[in-house]
């Protein structure tokens, strides 16, 4: 079975880290005996620079027939005008919405061979493995109206948080599914005490809770949750949350691991097609200087495996030769130590894909 992969390498960084990436996969395809069809089209920048808009008709038609997407990043200096219609983040946005993209997923572990370069303490840092799985599509984000005004008080602002129980439904039950595959632990955070779409959430999460009764399930403030989560993240396996709540939690949890070059995300709808990402930027300021790190975009493969291809064992080798080449001492700019040997983005990807042959 051949499995389609539209790429996206996108602006900056985007092709420098997508290359190393698609190099690694190539490795793991001869390994494991799979079959990959590539099919590159642009997305952002580099799109409206070629075509005048961020995503075309036929680049999308890339993604729908494609089983897995993986992208780099998009955006940049060049088209930041404020002004212009035409803005690279369309692009993603066009995407997620085009695939029915409703649940991202960022998981964060600690490698224990970076574990002294965080701002926390290693003894908490030791063993952390989570994930978190933030709503997407709705909430705050996407609620209306959203808008200023003037009533009788002077200026006034108005947000909506607005969910259904589908959404909600549909969230929980990828969590608890990943939940399955993992150390069958699920925490679900809200602000039920206060919001009346909290009440909801916490209300269907017990009800889609019932289907998996082999998967703990917790339910846990989103104020207590910004604490336990420096305080004890080794205690978490899945959590999800709603769109502005996990916005701020994935944020939050990236640090644990110490650079966002080395997180990687997944962003899934209802089947198993899922678009893949490293949760960095184009990062413009190393752009062109094989400085980059491009674990992140190599680790979004791995994800890509286990999630939308069932190839578990193969994403278990590719998150052992990043491991084993930290293991060694080599580390790109942004994760340099004192004493590391320190490598480009080329010979970063090289690194690994060497372990991935042994
Ligand atoms: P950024 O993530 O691009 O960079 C932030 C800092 O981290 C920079 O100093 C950069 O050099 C460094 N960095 C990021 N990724 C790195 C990597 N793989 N290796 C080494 N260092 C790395 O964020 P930013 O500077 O706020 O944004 C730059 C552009 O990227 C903007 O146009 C922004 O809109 C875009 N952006 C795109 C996405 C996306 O496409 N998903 C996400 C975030 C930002």
């Amino acid at each position: 079975m051949t499995h389609k992969v539209a790429v996206f390498a996108g602006d900056g960084i985007g092709s420098e880290v997508i290359g190393e990436a698609l190099e690694a996969l190539k490795v793991v395809e001869k390994r494991f005996g799979l079959s990959f069809a590539c099919e590159r089209a642009l997305a952002g920048g580099c799109s409206i620079d070629a075509h005048g808009v961020a995503l075309t008709d036929s680049a999308l038609r890339v993604a729908k027939e494609s089983d897995a997407v993986l992208l780099g990043a998009v955006g940049g200096p060049q088209w930041d005008d404020p002004k212009s219609s035409v803005r690279p983040e369309q692009a993603i946005l066009g995407l997620r919405k085009e695939l029915g993209l409703f649940a991202n997923l960022r998981p964060v572990q600690v490698s224990r061979h970076l574990i002294n370069s965080s701002t926390l303490k290693p003894e908490v840092l030791e063993g952390v493995d989570l994930v978190v799985v933030r709503e997407l599509t709705g909430g705050v984000y996407y609620g209306r109206p959203s808008e200023r005004r003037t009533g009788a008080a002077g200026r006034e602002a108005v947000d909506t948080i607005f969910y259904t129980e589908g959404e909600v439904a549909r969230l929980m039950r990828t969590s608890f599914e990943l939940a399955r595959k993992r150390r069958k632990k699920l925490t679900s955070v809200d602000k039920a005490n206060i919001m009346a779409t909290s009440r909801m959430w916490r209300e269907v999460a017990h009800e889609v809770a019932k289907e998996y009764s082999d998967v703990q399930y917790e339910d846990v403030l989103v104020d207590s949750m910004s604490m336990h989560l420096i305080r004890r993240p080794r205690d978490f396996d899945v959590i999800a949350a709603e769109n502005m709540f996990g916005d701020i939690l994935t944020d939050e949890a990236s640090m644990l691991a110490g650079s966002m070059g080395l997180l990687p995300s997944a962003s899934l709808g209802e089947g198993k097609r899922g678009l893949y990402e490293p949760i960095h930027g184009t990062a413009p300021d190393i752009a062109g200087q094989d400085k980059a790190n491009p674990l992140a975009a190599i680790l979004s493969t791995a994800l890509m495996l286990r999630l939308s291809f069932d190839q578990e064992q193969a994403a278990q080798t590719i998150e052992n030769a990043v491991d084993a080449v930290l293991a060694s001492g080599y580390r790109t700019a942004d994760i340099a130590q004192p004493e590391c040997r320190l490598v480009g983005c080329k010979e970063m990807g090289r690194l690994v894909r060497e372990k991935l042959q042994q």
